[in-house]
């Protein structure tokens, strides 16, 4: 006989947890696999985590959450060879007791999540693969098949909550091959380091934390971004670009990595840090044009495995966890009003993602993946002439600053052209609009 659920989510991780936490606390019977050792053993993230949908479901998650530091300052920089320019948002208002960001270790917050799905009364199966989706003669979805002996399990509804590689429902023909340009490929490490000098080098006391948001010739002319963050007692600095971009390019990420850390702007911010650990993961960025089919019968896809990554702000495991919220909270709906968990019913599932910010975000900076990936001078050209005019604008030598005015323009025009400017200008409206 095969053990049937109400649900069964694949994948523990923020997507896959916060559907599983919310349909066990209603008292649905789920079952939720994942094929690490352990919840977030095969997991990356910066990682930044913004309080805002862990509270929606978890409203008292600050009581033992494993955070690291909460975030009061934000920096952005554009890296020129030797230099950056950049701007600085610092708030004590983060300082309240509510923060609205912190810096996690993703291994940490997987597992804490994890414990709360089965203390709500899920059942959470590690070191289990699902292989496969099974459908009946309709094509419905009934169940899974897992790389355990005799692994056939049905159940009402199947939430894939797999990841960027989305392998089952590409498997079932739900989902096109990733698009290389609509992926990035990301380096990072975690560096350990004496939690005083963190404190010394960033200005920070306590559990304050920073993050910096790094562009500019650090991804030698790729599209990629690049940052460091603060945990209690180490420092997280990754770098990542379009895998599209990593195939031409002459440079792999580990280089790309070293070079960054080389950085005279960065090297003094890590100097003395150890290397605890090392990971490589990808993450979705083709934005709303390369969102997939989102539902269908007996199945919905959430999180990173849906493709819902902001990118412009860096932000994935927030849509991640509010995508699985939704998808949970509509099963619920369905459960309750007897409905069957056909295509038509599991629509209200998009309707909840069109309503909230996910879809409203994506669909804002629909144009910007494609810009960036067909404008390379936003990645080489401008954080070039950036900051060599700024170098000489804070110089000072005796030029007179109309002189310096001019030079700076003449040195724009020479790299891009007045109408490349003006077209530059537009695309970057349309790419954020
Ligand atoms: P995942 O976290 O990838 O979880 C998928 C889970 O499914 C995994 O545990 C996997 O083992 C499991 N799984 C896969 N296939 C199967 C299978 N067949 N059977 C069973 N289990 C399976 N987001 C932020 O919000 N802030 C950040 O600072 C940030 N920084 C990032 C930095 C890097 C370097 C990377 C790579 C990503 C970053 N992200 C960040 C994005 C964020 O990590 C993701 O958006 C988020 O993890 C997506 O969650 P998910 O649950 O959908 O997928």
């Amino acid at each position: 006989m095969v053990e049937k659920f109400d649900a069964i989510v694949i994948g523990a991780g923020p997507s896959g947890n916060a559907a599983a936490y919310t349909l066990a606390k209603q008292g649905l019977n789920v079952l939720q696999l994942e094929r690490g050792e352990y919840p977030g053993a095969k997991n990356v993230q910066g990682g930044i985590m913004y309080a805002a949908e862990l509270e929606k479901i978890i409203p008292d998650f600050r009581e033992d959450c494993p955070t690291e530091r909460h975030i009061i300052e934000q920096r952005v920089w554009l890296l020129g060879d030797d230099n950056y320019i950049g701007t600085n948002y610092r708030s004590e208002a983060f300082n309240s007791d509510k923060p609205n960001r912190y810096t996690i270790i993703r291994a940490n917050i997987d597992k804490w999540f994890s414990e709360k799905i089965r203390e709500a009364g899920g059942l959470q199966i590690c070191e289990t693969t699902v292989t496969e989706l099974i459908r009946d003669a309709s094509g419905k979805v009934i169940g899974v098949r897992t790389d355990r002996e005799g692994g056939e399990i049905h159940a009402d509804v199947v939430i894939m909550a797999d990841g960027v590689n989305a392998l089952l429902a590409r498997r079932t023909g739900f989902q096109q091959e990733l698009a290389p340009q609509n992926v990035a490929l990301a380096v990072k490490e975690i560096l350990f380091i004496d939690p005083e000098l963190i404190q010394q080098r960033f200005g920070l006391k306590d559990e304050e934390g920073v993050v910096i948001e790094i562009m500019g010739k650090v991804t030698k002319g790729m599209v990629g971004t690049a940052f460091l963050y603060t945990n209690k007692e180490s420092l997280t600095i990754g770098i990542g670009c379009l895998i599209s971009d990593f195939k031409e390019g002459a440079i792999p990420p580990y280089k790309m990595l070293e070079d960054l850390k080389n950085h005279p702007v960065i090297k003094p911010l890590i100097e003395g840090a150890e290397m605890k650990e090392y990971a490589a993961h990808m993450i979705p960025e083709g934005g709303y044009k390369a969102v997939p089919q989102l539902y269908g019968d007996g199945w919905m896809v959430v999180g990173d495995a849906a493709h819902f990554n902001n990118a412009a702000h860096r932000e994935g495991s927030n849509l991640a966890m509010a995508s699985g919220r939704m998808a949970a909270e509509t099963v619920i709906e369905l459960k309750q009003a007897g409905k069957p968990f056909n295509a038509a019913n599991l629509a209200a599932y998009k309707k909840k993602l069109d309503d909230s910010f996910i879809m409203k975000d994506l669909k804002k900076y629909r144009n910007l993946p494609g810009i960036m990936h067909e404008n390379k001078q936003f990645f080489g050209a401008y954080p070039d002439t950036l900051t060599a005019a700024a170098h000489s604008w804070f110089t000072v030598d005796s030029v007179d600053k109309r002189t310096k005015e001019k030079e700076i323009m003449k040195s724009f025009v020479k790299k891009r052209s007045i109408m490349g400017l003006v077209g530059d200008a537009i695309k970057l409206v349309r790419a954020v609009r």
